[in-house]
């Protein structure tokens, strides 16, 4: 019998699974896909840290506070940003920094906030994230199962069942805990109403009946956040979004007439709802290239920006020139896509459920973030509560071994 099973190896599922090894070796992490393949691999913009010289936790919660539209979980939401620091912390020490500019962190800004507070490394944050965790994880000899995905959940009197696939094989697990990290359900909403999405293909949600069937406590379910900013060359599906940190230098957005739809520094759903009326009532792009788009015109962030204020984003723009986009001259057709879920599972500050023995962080958990994350946010999320999960976890398993 295994003390837990950890589901998904984002950000989340990875910090749970270093913090639950400083109690027990008898547990498993299965991943849908390859060990890293998540959301948290496509991560651009970076990590909300109030760490700059005029900034504070308290500006961080009501940035928050205010973008979740007063709907977040207030206690939530104060665990997490207070632990900025802790994480920046505890990053270098597993061996990742961010940008600097003069042995200073290179702070930038997003939609919402009222400090610059934006740390990143390049536009491949959650990527860079990620290599320190594995790395970790490879070194704690931590067992895990890849290509396994989770179909169900069952309760029994002592332990929980899992019903589990890998390579078309059905496999039963038996575990005292489960820890679920398994990330949003924004593909599944975009797969349901025809939309595009920016989410990686690596999840599948058969499992949430089994969920629903145990009366997991859920909030906010209906709450799904769009990126008012996606590429849509080529299609609906390209799903790349224009990292916030690009948008928050300047920029507008234009319909094909081309006149000011908006200016790029508004809240996520208030620009995505300005962009989507601006489709519906057919003052759009539609071209060759463009699928129900408006146009992104860059130029003023080129003129006003100098060459170290941009480099960041090389990689961005390198991107763009192999779809055949100059971002210099040509304006760049975007649309809004579904990017994340905005409610789940309902959580505690100690990551426990309405089911004991049930643990649940990061994408999946509703309430840190109301009904509208602020770009930043969710990296933050991840490692602070899938660290909790693993800690509570443990502390469990070794109450209930003595
Ligand atoms: C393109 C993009 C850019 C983003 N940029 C930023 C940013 O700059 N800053 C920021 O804060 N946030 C950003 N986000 C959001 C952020 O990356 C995610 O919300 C966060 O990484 C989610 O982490 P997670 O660990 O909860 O889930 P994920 O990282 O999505 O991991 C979920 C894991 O569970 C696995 N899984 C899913 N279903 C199953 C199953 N049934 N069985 C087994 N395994 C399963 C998946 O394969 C995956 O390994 C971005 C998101 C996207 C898509």
């Amino acid at each position: 019998m295994l003390d837990a099973v950890i589901v998904g190896s984002g950000g989340a599922g990875l910090s749970a699974a270093i913090a639950l090894r400083e109690y027990t070796d008898n547990f498993l992490l299965i991943t849908e896909c390859n060990l890293g393949q998540s959301n948290t691999m496509m991560a651009q913009g970076g990590i909300q840290i109030a760490i700059g010289t005029n900034d504070s936790v308290e500006k961080h919660f009501n940035d928050s506070f205010s973008g979740g539209n007063y709907k977040n979980d207030k206690e939530l939401l104060l665990l997490m940003v207070s632990k900025g620091i802790e994480i920046l912390k505890w990053l270098n020490d597993l061996g990742m920094d961010f940008d600097k500019v003069d042995d200073t962190y290179d702070l930038k800004s997003c939609s919402g906030i009222s400090e610059k507070r934006v740390l990143s490394k390049g536009t491949e944050t959650g990527r860079a994230i990620l290599k320190v965790l594995i790395s970790r994880i490879k070194r704690n000899s931590i067992k895990i199962n890849t290509k396994t995905s989770l179909k169900s959940i069952s309760k029994k009197k002592t332990f929980f069942l899992l019903k589990t696939y890998n390579n078309g094989q059905e496999t039963l697990m038996e575990t005292k805990n489960v820890i679920l990290c398994c990330g949003g359900k924004a593909k599944d909403f975009a797969k349901r109403h025809g939309l595009g999405t920016t989410n990686q293909h690596c999840s599948s949600f058969d499992f949430y009946p089994s969920l629903y069937g145990l009366n997991l406590k859920m909030r906010d379910e209906k709450s799904f956040q769009f990126h008012p900013a996606c590429i849509s060359l080529n299609g609906p599906l390209l799903g790349v979004p224009v990292p916030e940190t690009l948008l928050s230098l300047g920029g507008i957005f234009l319909d094909k007439n081309g006149r000011k739809i908006a200016d790029t520094d508004l809240k996520r759903d208030v620009l995505s709802k300005k962009i989507m009326n601006a489709i519906k009532n057919n003052i759009g792009v539609k071209d060759k290239f463009a699928y129900k788009s408006v146009y992104l015109d860059l130029s003023e962030v080129f003129d006003n920006c100098s060459q170290d204020a941009l480099k960041p984003f090389k990689n961005f723009f390198k991107k763009l020139s192999y779809y055949g986009i100059e971002p210099k001259v040509d304006k760049i057709p975007v649309t809004p896509m579904v990017h994340y879920q905005n409610g789940g599972i309902v959580i505690n500050t100690r990551c426990e459920t309405s089911i004991p023995g049930i643990y649940a962080a990061g994408e999946i958990t509703g309430g840190v973030h109301g009904t509208n994350r602020l770009m930043g946010n969710s990296l933050l999320d991840i490692l602070v509560f899938g660290d909790f999960a693993g800690k509570t976890c443990g502390e469990s398993i070794i109450k209930n071994t003595l």
